[in-house]
């Protein structure tokens, strides 16, 4: 028996921005198709030309050529079955749709406007959804042949049955069945001859040979419908394959409202693509393991669709911060200079050895995006209250600090070749010398030089970056502010 080769389809509607939730069913959907060695196709579902943005389909192809989710057919690059531009197949679908009118399975509506809008106001008087009452399925042939040559504007319908029930069956959500009852009549084609969006979907699906059709739960309810439309065609129905919806918490979807729902938004916080993408694998799938971190490579290899959960998935952004760090971890320390490097430039002017900044944030940075915050004490030493000098575990006090800066100070001036490793060990002569704990006096120095309480690195490597001179009139400045506290 042959097996048919599995295609899948990424359908996004060009909105501007990479939501999370469809960056996912990318991903699964690539990965579904991937693992089987089977095709993936890019379609744009832009039959809502009001809903347009400007620049919108660039994101969409960037997003996936960043995060390597490469499709076998597109827009960009062609194939067997487009245009896979919806507005450019607009000359398509009527011809489908009266193929539906022959069979019985959709009816020409000629219902104008303030009619269709009474029927609103009726249903939401009753507080009922509402639902076309069938009028002009109940018009003659000729009735019909008269408004069509009076060219009275009309739309088609979908003629669904009003007893018994439709059912599906969804992978990951089971049996699904509906009263028909509660299926309303949905219009296929509008009265500019152009398809619905629900309509354009089912019959692109169709003629692309998509075999699963990967997307977000929020298409469940619609499916009945779109499945009645392949029973009506007699078309072969795909895989469904409805995805979970990802919330912010167990009330809210994560919307982009608040911040972190898109892709770009993640970068733009300095969150790894990769990173991300592993992430996401993960917001309704897991692989039956404790193993968390992925490459693209190796989900291809371990994704089984089955394993999708139903429930709604929760995106944590404290594990997404912990999954990022240990991607920026697997960098090399070059790699990770080169992508710092933009985030120094934000608040470092001055010509510091911004490598050894490297070394030293490296494995300690979880997200980009937080790198100048850390750094900003390099140009300018902020304003800063003595109190910082106290510490109680490293037993440093105002009057410690004041006393061991100050001893410190000529022994500091007069090193030479000024080293991490020179005054690694000068330092510490002294603190042999006066009998003192360590943290009274790396402790002041630290917090001399930087005017912090929280720094990427201790008082021998911010002094070995900052240099002799630099290091040396903060050190004054502290004893000063300490003098005169
Ligand atoms: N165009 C739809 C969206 O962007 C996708 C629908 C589908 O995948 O069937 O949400």
């Amino acid at each position: 028996m042959s097996v048919k080769k599995i295609r899948t389809r990424f359908a996004p509607s060009p909105t501007g921005y990479m939501h999370v939730g469809n960056l996912r069913t990318a991903l699964y959907a690539y990965l579904i198709t991937k693992h089987e060695g089977g095709d993936f196709l890019l379609r744009i579902e832009d039959t809502d030309q009001e809903r347009l943005v400007e620049g919108a389909v660039d994101v969409i192809y960037k997003t996936l050529e960043m995060t390597g989710l490469k499709h076998d057919e597109g827009p960009d690059m062609g194939g067997p079955v487009g245009p896979y531009v919806q507005s450019e197949r607009r000359g398509i679908y009527l011809e489908y749709a009266k193929n539906l009118v022959e069979k019985g399975e959709a009816y020409y509506c000629f219902c104008s406007k303030e009619r269709l809008d009474i029927l609103r106001e009726n249903s939401e008087a009753l507080k009922r959804p509402f639902k076309y009452d069938k009028h002009c399925l109940h018009l003659s042939k000729e009735e019909i042949e008269e408004k069509l040559k009076a060219e009275i504007p009309y739309v088609i319908r979908q003629n669904n049955p009003t007893e018994g029930t439709t059912a599906f069956d969804d992978v990951i959500y089971g049996k699904i069945s509906v009263d028909n009852s509660e299926l309303e009549d949905m219009v296929l084609i509008k009265s500019d001859g152009l398809p619905t969006y629900n309509f354009a979907n089912v019959v692109d699906d169709h003629l692309m040979g998509i075999t699963h059709v990967v997307r977000g739960s929020e298409y469940l309810s619609s499916s009945p419908k779109y499945n009645r439309l392949y029973e009506a065609f007699g078309w072969e129905v795909p895989v469904y394959v409805h995805c979970p919806p990802i919330m912010k918490d167990a009330h809210q979807k994560l919307s982009k409202r608040n911040g972190d729902a898109s892709f770009e938004d993640l970068l733009g916080k300095g969150y790894l693509k990769d990173a991300i993408l592993n992430y996401i694998a993960l917001l309704g799938w897991n692989p039956g393991t404790n193993d968390e971190i992925f490459s693209l490579e190796e989900l291809i290899n371990v994704f089984d669709y089955k394993n999708i959960n139903k429930s709604p998935a929760i995106f944590d952004p404290v594990k997404l911060r912990w999954m990022n760090g240990e991607y920026i971890k697997k960098l090399t320390l070059d790699e990770f200079h080169e992508l710092a490097l933009p985030y120094y430039k934000q608040v470092i002017k001055k010509d510091f050895d911004l490598k050894k900044l490297s070394a030293l944030l490296h494995n300690r940075t979880e997200v980009l995006g937080e790198i100048p915050e850390q750094v900003d004490f390099f140009d300018t030493l902020p304003e800063y209250s003595t109190d910082l000098y106290v510490h109680k575990k490293m037993k440093s006090t105002e009057e410690t600090s004041l006393q061991n800066l100050k001893h410190l100070l000529p022994i500091l001036e007069g090193i030479e070749t000024w080293t991490f490793d020179v005054l690694h060990d000068e330092v510490f002569k002294v603190i042999a010398e006066l009998g003192v704990k360590n943290g009274q006096v790396l402790w002041p120095i630290r917090t001399a030089v930087s005017g912090k309480q929280f720094t990427p690195g201790g008082a021998f490597e911010l002094a070995d970056i900052l240099g002799k001179e630099e290091s040396l009139s903060r050190i004054k400045k502290g004893i000063e502010l300490l003098e005169n506290k």
